[in-house]
């Protein structure tokens, strides 16, 4: 029997890649702290029909793409391929519409779907999302996409293209439907299979094929915006008023749909040149029937998700490894010194020290290669006579400078150490 390797369309995560994704995260999370938006955490998996009916069983996701199974108990169930649906569940569930005002959201995990996997698509994959709950006013529209440029930026993908759309209400998309249907049907036969086919299911996405016949034939379709009332323009109007009020650059794109069937007005995508086919992000948009789609009570909501698999690739192209930064490296050789070596570390990590205890019960010349290698400020020796003594080296690493020390004054004098330490990192 062969080893067992990670299925198809997953992967690992390597400590090697993981700094990319905590520096993703933890700019995510301040950002989205500073903008009052919580964190809500739902369930991985959920019954079939939240989706069906959250997501449309004309899209590609559900009709195409979901991860789904009858558990022991025969229930439907499946592995959620986007975020919003659940949160959505989760906010009729617990009737946090009964709070009055707004709320703001934001999830981060895994999501799957069944799909060709290649660079920037994979069956697992995660995604950080926002949500606004209870607002109608383009403000919600314009804050959500100034806080993704925000968390973009702040990463330094600076280059990245903001596409938008509006696609009005659900009377405007009708007729346009019926438009857009007139103009392709002569053309049925040019379109790829998979057009063909949302003709008559999903005539919208048609826009967003990737086959460049298709393409070609779209590019003279009707727009969207040629068919919007008065209400959807004033809204998109306003979007636009608030952006360049903002600072934010974007362009309109009217063939940029979104493939989830609930989105209502604005629509939006950041776009990477660097990303090759997969090039989208982060996309989003407002989507004002799903909570009552979903038997809640009716509530405007707008939102987008990053997925983050994309947005590290791009990271990995323009960033220098984020390093961690090590305050000790801790030395050790001989039982009684290797003993209090372990409990000098834990002692110096309890009081906010990052530090590394050399396991390997090794030479004192090879664990002198390692402290190099590692990147500490300053490295901690103990051997037989450190031992007897209670007392360590200490060495730092940028002079070779060396002192003996009781371990009772080291562990005394933190605070001075702390600034010494942090001084000799801001030189680095
Ligand atoms: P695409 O056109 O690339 O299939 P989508 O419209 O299906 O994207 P959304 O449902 O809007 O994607 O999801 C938001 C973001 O999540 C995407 O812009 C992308 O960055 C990411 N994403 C979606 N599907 C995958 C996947 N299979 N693997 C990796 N990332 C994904
Ligand atoms: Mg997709």
């Amino acid at each position: 029997m062969g080893t067992i390797q990670a299925l198809r369309g997953t992967r690992d995560i390597l400590p090697e890649e993981i700094v990319y994704w905590q520096r993703v995260e933890a700019t995510a999370r301040e950002i989205l702290a500073r903008a009052t938006y919580t964190e809500i955490r739902t369930p991985t998996f959920e019954e079939t029909a939240l989706f069906e009916r959250g997501i449309g069983e004309a899209t590609d996701v559900v009709g195409k793409e979901m991860y789904t199974f009858l558990d022991k108990g025969e229930r439907c169930i499946t592995l959620r391929p986007e975020g919003t649906a659940g949160v959505v569940r989760a906010f009729i569930e617990h009737g946090l519409f009964a709070q009055g005002g707004v709320q703001r959201l934001w999830y981060t995990g895994p999501m799957f779907r069944y799909e060709r996997p290649g660079a920037g698509r994979q069956r697992q994959f995660h995604q950080i999302g926002v949500e606004v709950l209870g607002s109608p006013d383009p403000r919600a529209d314009a804050e959500v996409i100034a806080i993704a440029s925000n968390i973009l930026q702040s990463l330094g993908l600076k280059d990245l293209q903001l596409d938008l759309n509006s696609l009005g209400k659900r009377e405007d998309r009708q007729q346009y439907r019926q438009a857009l249907v007139d103009y392709l049907t002569p053309y049925k036969e040019e379109l790829d299979p998979d057009s063909q086919d949302r003709l008559t299911r999903n005539p919208l996405r048609i826009l967003d094929s990737k086959s460049d016949r298709t393409q070609e034939i779209a590019k003279d379709a009707p727009s969207i915006l040629d068919y919007l009332g008065a209400e959807s323009k004033r809204h998109f109007e306003r979007v636009q008023q608030l952006l360049s009020d903002l600072g934010i650059s974007y362009r309109i794109n009217p063939r940029l749909v979104r493939g989830l069937d609930y989105y209502s007005h604005t629509a939006f995508e950041f776009i990477s040149d660097n990303l090759g086919s997969q090039a989208t992000v982060c996309g989003g948009g407002r989507y004002d029937g799903l909570v009552a789609e979903l038997g809640g009570p009716e509530t405007p909501a707008v939102g987008w998700a990053i997925g983050l698999e994309r947005l590290v690739i791009l990271l990995q192209q323009i960033q220098e490894k984020p390093q961690p930064s090590l305050d000790f490296y801790v030395v050790s050789r001989g039982d009684a010194a290797e003993a209090q070596a372990l409990i000098l570390a834990q002692k110096l990590r309890q009081s906010g020290f990052s530090v590394e205890l050399d396991l390997s019960g090794s030479a004192f010349k090879k664990q002198f290669a390692r402290a190099d290698k590692s990147g500490a400020v300053a490295c901690l020796i103990l051997g037989d006579e450190e031992a007897a003594n209670k007392t360590v080296k200490l060495k730092w690493m940028a002079t070779k400078e060396q002192e003996a020390i009781a371990q009772t004054d080291l562990l005394a004098k933190t605070d001075e150490l702390r600034r010494e330490i942090d001084s000799l990192k801001t030189q680095k």
